[in-house]
């Protein structure tokens, strides 16, 4: 079922994402050689605490820390540890959720250890791109939820990229997932019409490789199975009568 918000929880839904951005930003601006994933995610449980809401990821599902943090091969739901430390030439994944007033924010970017290679270089603008193309497309009158898949996945097959199929995008509200699945691939014109009030996270999750990824044994860190670099980008977004509005944008 999917829960369409009113302007007032909307507006309570942008505190969520203020939150959750800022923290996110905090968190990217620490990313350096020598950090650990530990320290990242402090960063990120502080700010948020401070600020008197919840991490959204802090117990869900068990999940034992206040943002997924994953580096390189590793695609999403990575474990923040003190024994992973930043190296010059990683790529860092930031998966953050806010709660606070009934709502979640959620979002997520991926950010260069120093210098980085061209080809990770062109990963991480292709990912963050495809996003504002799904963007782009859920604001157009009439859209569907497959518009914004066929946008992101078109737009990175034809980077030379593969999108991940087994992880989606949600509706986010009261719950940090809601319906309607939000896939970063689909058919343009099929779905779930999108209408003003639904608040939906657009998530692509793309590999310099192929598509398929694999769960490692710790039960949530979920990897490219080629090897292959992943990139991440995520966004709270609020489908408005003024268009599209990324609540966790700072
Ligand atoms: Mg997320
Ligand atoms: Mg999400």
């Amino acid at each position: 079922m999917i829960f369409v918000k009113n302007p007032e929880q909307i507006r309570l839904m942008k505190t969520a994402g203020r939150i959750t951005g800022e923290a996110l930003a905090l968190a990217g601006e620490a990313v350096r050689e020598g950090v650990s994933t530990a320290q990242l995610d402090s960063i990120i449980r502080h700010h948020i605490e401070k600020c008197g809401a919840k991490p959204s990821f802090l117990g869900y599902g068990g999940f034992p820390a206040s943002a997924c943090i994953s580096i390189n091969d590793e695609v999403i739901h990575g474990i923040p540890s003190k024994k992973r430390i930043l190296k010059e030439g990683d790529i860092v994944k930031i998966d953050v959720g806010a709660f606070i007033g009934g709502f979640h924010g959620d979002s997520a970017c991926t950010f260069p250890v120093g210098r980085i290679s061209a080809e990770a270089q062109h990963l991480i603008d292709v990912t963050r791109e495809s996003f504002y193309r799904g963007v782009e497309a859920a604001a157009k009158a009439g859209a569907r939820i497959g518009d914004i898949g066929a946008a992101v996945d078109g737009y990175v097959t034809q980077m030379g990229c593969s999108t991940v199929k087994k992880y989606v995008g949600h509706g986010i509200g009261h719950a940090l997932h809601e319906d309607p699945s939000v896939p970063n691939y689909g058919t343009a014109g099929r779905g779930v019409r999108l209408c003003t009030g639904m608040t939906i996270a657009i998530e692509p999750m793309v590999n310099l490789g192929g598509a398929a990824v694999r769960e490692l044994p710790d039960g949530w860190t979920v990897k490219t199975a080629d090897g292959s670099l992943a990139a991440h980008y995520e966004h709270t977004v609020a489908l408005t009568a003024d268009g599209p509005i990324l609540l966790t944008k700072v």
